[in-house]
């Protein structure tokens, strides 16, 4: 097995160069940080470089809709749907659009043992309930794309939703316009390590004495704002705690436990491959308070006509109200900054793969409390000398 690259560094594992290899000569194997990279099996490899023709690294021109977004708050009507979302319900309703015209919808959900996240094609209204809900994990793309083209090539419409790396792997991998192919990225934070997940998952089960029968990273219990990890055992139990206190949900917000090139994202731009962007509308209570229910409300943003016929589909099911661009993403920076990986990531994911994750995250946490301390008395004593 040899690696497509030297410096796998900017691999963000859209797996385009998985989907095209006509000899099945590529496997997407994980790393000690739990991504996923490509290895070339040469007993395969027939040299025919369609791998490295659909792979950004090598093909650096993107694929983009170059005109400036229209921008729109959206919140669904049916609360129950909102209430189940991570925003305000927007991915559902489209999903439900396409659905009803025969068509397939295309998402992350967690795998039964709940320990993992893939992409996964969904047929039937009943089937939504996978898709619904971020998952801060990197979904696994498999053999995805393979499937949508299938899907086109029969005529049937397609929603794919996935970060804007996976959207991008898509049309690369496609390197065709299909009519019906309807694309939805994100504004992304970045995409937490599988590994940190299972680690995660695995003890927690141990914590509880119990199975996961489902997970939720999005509970709005205490409200959107402060949103929370809510996890169901089979043995009747309940876990959920808040962004700030749970350990998975700091930790990724802490940006501790990231794909690498997530620390420099060529997707952070407001022009975008996609149709469509979804988002939290981090600010709305202040800019739009008649749209803010602390329940959630999605921010929309419109790159092509696609997209915009798309939004009109759901005019009846959700309320939409244009919105300033610049106003909307003023609380959104990971809509066009790459966040810094912070000095503790290194040594964090080296003792992963054997320490206890919940152990590592607390450590990591009082670590910097203990930085930010000190930076403060230091603050203080320079204040007092010059009085
Ligand atoms: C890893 C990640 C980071 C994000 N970072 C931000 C951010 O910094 N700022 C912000 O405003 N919004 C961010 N979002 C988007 C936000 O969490 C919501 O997904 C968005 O507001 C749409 O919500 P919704 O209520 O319309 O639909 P939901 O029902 O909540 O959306 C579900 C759909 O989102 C997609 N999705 C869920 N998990 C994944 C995954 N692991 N990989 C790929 N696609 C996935 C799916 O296809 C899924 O079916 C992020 C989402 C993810 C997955």
């Amino acid at each position: 097995m040899v690696a497509l690259f030297h410096d796998k560094s900017a691999c963000n594992g859209c797996h385009s160069c998985y989907n095209i290899c006509p000899q099945k000569a590529i496997n997407m194997v994980a790393d000690e940080e739990g991504f996923l990279y490509p290895q070339i099996d040469s007993k395969k490899c027939v040299d025919c470089n369609l791998c490295r023709s659909v792979c950004s690294i090598y093909e650096k021109k993107d694929i983009l809709n170059k005109n400036r977004p229209e921008a729109y708050a959206a919140v669904a009507l049916d609360n129950t749907i909102q209430q189940k979302s991570s925003s305000g319900g927007i991915f559902s309703l489209i999903a439900g659009y396409i659905l009803r015209q025969n068509g397939v919808v295309i998402g992350a959900r967690l795998a039964d043992d709940f320990q993992s996240v893939f992409h996964y094609a969904v047929e039937k209204p009943e089937d939504m309930e996978l898709l619904r809900g971020s998952k801060y994990v990197q979904s696994e793309i498999g053999g995805i794309y393979r499937q949508v083209e299938q899907y086109l090539k029969q005529g049937r419409p397609v929603y794919f939703s996935g970060t804007p790396c996976q959207v991008d792997g898509l049309y690369r991998y496609l390197r065709t316009d299909y009519p019906e192919l309807y694309t939805q990225d994100l504004i992304c934070h970045g995409v937490p390590s599988p590994l940190a997940w299972r680690k995660y998952i695995q003890e927690k089960q141990k914590l509880y004495g119990a199975t996961v029968t489902s997970a939720f990273f999005r509970s709005k219990r205490n409200g959107w704002n402060d949103y929370a990890m809510l996890l169901q055992f089979d043995n009747g139990q309940e876990y959920c705690d808040t962004l700030r206190k749970d350990a998975f949900l700091s930790g990724f917000l802490s940006n501790n436990f990231l794909r690498p090139s997530c620390y420099n994202c060529r997707f952070k731009q407001v022009e975008r491959a996609a149709d469509i962007t979804l988002a939290d509308f981090w600010g709305v209570q202040k800019f739009y308070p008649e749209l803010s229910d602390d329940c959630g409300t999605s921010l929309v943003l419109i790159h092509s006509e696609k997209g915009q016929a798309l939004l009109n589909t759901i005019q009846s099911e959700a309320k939409i109200d244009p919105v300033d661009l610049d106003l909307a993403l003023s609380h959104n920076s990971s809509a066009f900054r790459s966040v810094k990986a912070p000095a503790v990531r290194q040594k964090f994911m080296k003792q992963l793969p054997n320490k206890n994750f919940h152990k590592l995250v607390k450590k990591v946490k009082s670590r910097s409390i203990y930085k930010r301390a000190g930076r403060m008395v230091k603050r203080i004593l320079r204040k007092l000398s010059r009085k």
